[in-house]
């Protein structure tokens, strides 16, 4: 990657040759008047301050030893001085008035006495005229040296953007790097159609938009696609972050901006990327804050989106998870007014991505790609490529020479639920109630029938501060949840409490998750799903964020408000009960497997099932149980 340089000498903010020169100048006199002065400081100290007729007087008296005679003083020494030891004589220092040293001299001279008199050449025009080119040079070079290092000067660093605007001439990146996102790739076509043979387009009298912008959550790959795009059509990428754009002083985000579009439109055609533009394109209004920086950068992109030519082959793309926080002007025709959603990808997706990244990793025999796939439900491509690498890392710590399935399942829970932490000491009492509380979740599950299997139950502590967890893998991509499935989840996210409560009567910290896991679960079937009676199809909710996992905020009067919590209330409540009942009715089953799991710390989803179907009787039993109607 080749950071873009900027071309300095076209500044005209204090940076051209010509000023730089005059400010050497200044700084030159200025220091060696400073220094002639303390010099001339630290000399007087060192002797005898006395006047001009003090002097004459000891002179004409013979109380003389010796005298120098500078250009501008006279340095003597008394007899009286001279008597004494070396290191305590001090000698005298006076002006010398009309600056004559050659009559001064004669006029000692003639007094007749024994003075030793010396002129002293001293601080002539050359050394003088020297020591300021000396200086000059030191100045000069010195300003250059550091205006380099430092991006133009100290008043240029602030002003103008050498800030993170990265330039790549070749991506190296294609769409085939790029896995699934067939739709987004589709938009995108066109583009790179346009990079490649802009006349084609010009000709008919079409206009491209001249952005677009790339909608999707975190990590989806909104970034690689763009870069793709100029792969693909061989184009140089301009990449930077809409929060690099803000800054504390006013304009300077308006200058980044102006200086951005200025180097594009330079090597155009080229593809200029703003990563997260909602940092700087966030709504004016005050709903969500703003200020007169972020308004003014704002501004000024506005305007470059519409000053560029589009026919000269800039592209704009920018990638945002909160496209409803936009301003609207920037969603205006003729500016970003294509938005292309990058999904978080589904079972083929994620099989791809697994795919593009082990592309270049030797794999043994036993790889499963499809199991990985199907075990990563909802995790987006960046946590795919990170769970791909961690395997790498894995196999090599192991010293293997290629990634097994084992490095894959491994990571993909180092991905997801943290490393294994192995030196958190539970007691023995906390490690009885992870186990039963792991259980509870799993036994649950397990023997509702419809819900999904348990793949694999540990009491060994992660990182992420779980103590123990289950995981649960759905076998097949689901789209659509019943109201039933809901509710099975929610008793096995309540069987943790559950079990704790059925076999030691207690209520621990540990269901804390579970249980704000549970109320929102609830909460979306009756203000989003219309999956309750009490409020039936009504959804006082609105979903504020499509793309960044369903936050949604409540639309209603006071009175709904309080129904839906009433509502939530009971599901939990309910569920709850479901779960230990179901609990209670297989109690020896909840025993047996938590000891089995006390023991061995982490168990299968298989090994819980043939304790599950060992027991048939039980099973008979809990298939006979109905779950109380809503
Ligand atoms: P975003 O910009 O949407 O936050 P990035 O483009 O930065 O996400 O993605 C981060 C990384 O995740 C990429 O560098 C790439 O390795 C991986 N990645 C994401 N999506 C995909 C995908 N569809 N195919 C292949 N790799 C992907
Ligand atoms: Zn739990």
């Amino acid at each position: 990657m080749d950071q873009n340089q900027n071309n300095q000498n076209k500044k005209p903010d204090g940076k051209s040759p010509k000023s730089r020169i005059l400010v050497t100048i200044v700084i030159s006199v200025a220091i060696i008047l400073l220094i002639t002065t303390v010099y001339s400081t630290v000399v007087k100290s060192q002797y005898t301050q006395t006047t001009f007729s003090d002097f004459m007087e000891a002179a004409k008296n013979d109380q003389l030893k010796e005298v120098e005679i500078h250009s501008d003083r006279v340095l003597y020494m008394t007899k009286e001085e001279a008597a004494k030891p070396a290191a305590q004589q001090k000698a005298c220092y006076t002006g010398l008035p009309n600056g004559d040293r050659l009559s001064l001299a004669r006029e000692l001279d003639e007094l007749g006495t024994t003075v030793d008199v010396k002129i002293v050449e001293d601080n002539s025009f050359i050394t003088m005229i020297l020591s300021y080119v000396i200086m000059f040079g030191i100045v000069f070079g010195l300003m250059t040296f550091l205006s380099k290092r430092m991006g133009g000067g100290m008043m240029g660093s602030i002003g103008s953007s050498k800030a993170k605007v990265y330039m790549e001439k070749q991506t190296g990146v294609t769409f085939k790097d790029v896995a699934g996102q067939d739709e987004a790739k589709e938009s995108l076509q066109e583009i790179i159609d346009f990079l490649h043979t802009p006349q084609k387009y010009t000709e008919i009298g079409a206009k491209l938009p001249k952005g677009a912008l790339l909608v999707g959550s975190p990590g989806t790959g909104k970034t690689l696609l763009a870069k793709a795009v100029a792969g693909e059509a061989n184009v140089p990428f301009f990449s930077i972050s809409g929060s690099d754009f803000v800054e504390m002083f006013v304009g300077v985000g308006a200058s980044r901006v102006r200086d951005l579009f200025q180097q594009a439109a330079k090597v155009a055609p080229c593809i200029i990327f703003i990563d997260e533009i909602d940092a700087v394109g966030r709504s004016r209004d005050s709903r969500y804050g703003g200020n007169t920086e972020q308004e003014q950068t704002l501004n000024q992109l506005l305007g470059e989106i519409d000053g560029f030519d589009s026919s000269k082959g800039v592209v704009c793309l920018a990638a945002t998870n909160r496209p409803e926080i936009l301003d609207k002007a920037l969603l205006r025709a003729g500016r970003f007014d294509r938005q292309i959603i990058v999904d978080k990808p589904n079972l083929q997706g994620r099989l791809d991505t697994l795919k593009v990244h082990t592309r270049k990793i030797k794999l043994a025999e036993d790889v499963d790609l499809r199991k990985i796939a199907q075990a990563t439900a909802g995790a987006v491509g960046a946590d795919l490529a990170n769970l791909v690498n961690e395997a790498a890392l894995r196999a090599v710590r192991k010293g293997r020479k290629a990634v097994n399935q084992e490095d894959l399942m491994v990571s993909f829970e180092t991905v997801i639920a943290g490393t294994e932490k192995k030196n958190t000491v539970l007691t023995d009492t906390e490690k009885r109630l992870v186990a039963y509380h792991e259980v509870g979740h799993a036994l649950v599950a397990a023997l509702e029938k419809r819900s999904d299997p348990v793949t694999k139950i540990t009491i060994v502590p992660h990182t992420s501060g779980a103590l123990g967890y289950t995981m649960y893998a759905p076998e097949e991509e689901k789209f659509l949840s019943t109201k039933e499935e809901l509710l099975v989840d929610l008793r096995s996210i309540l069987g943790g409490r559950a079990a704790e409560e059925v076999a030691f009567g207690v209520q621990t910290t540990g269901a804390s998750n579970d249980i704000q896991k549970a109320t929102a679960m609830a909460k979306n079937m009756v203000t989003l799903y219309g999956m309750s009676e009490e409020l039936g199809l009504m959804a006082p909710a609105a979903v504020h964020n499509q793309y960044l996992e369903g936050q949604a905020y409540m639309d209603c009067s006071q009175d709904t408000y309080a129904l839906v919590d009433k509502t939530v209330q009971e599901i939990l409540n309910r569920c709850y009960e479901d779960a230990k009942r179901v609990l209670t009715v297989n109690r020896a089953l909840l025993d047996e497997i938590s000891q089995h799991l006390l023991v061995k710390e982490t168990i299968t989803g298989e090994e819980l099932m043939s304790f599950v179907n060992a027991e048939k009787t039980d099973l008979v039993e809990a298939e006979a149980f109905e779950p109380t109607e809503e």
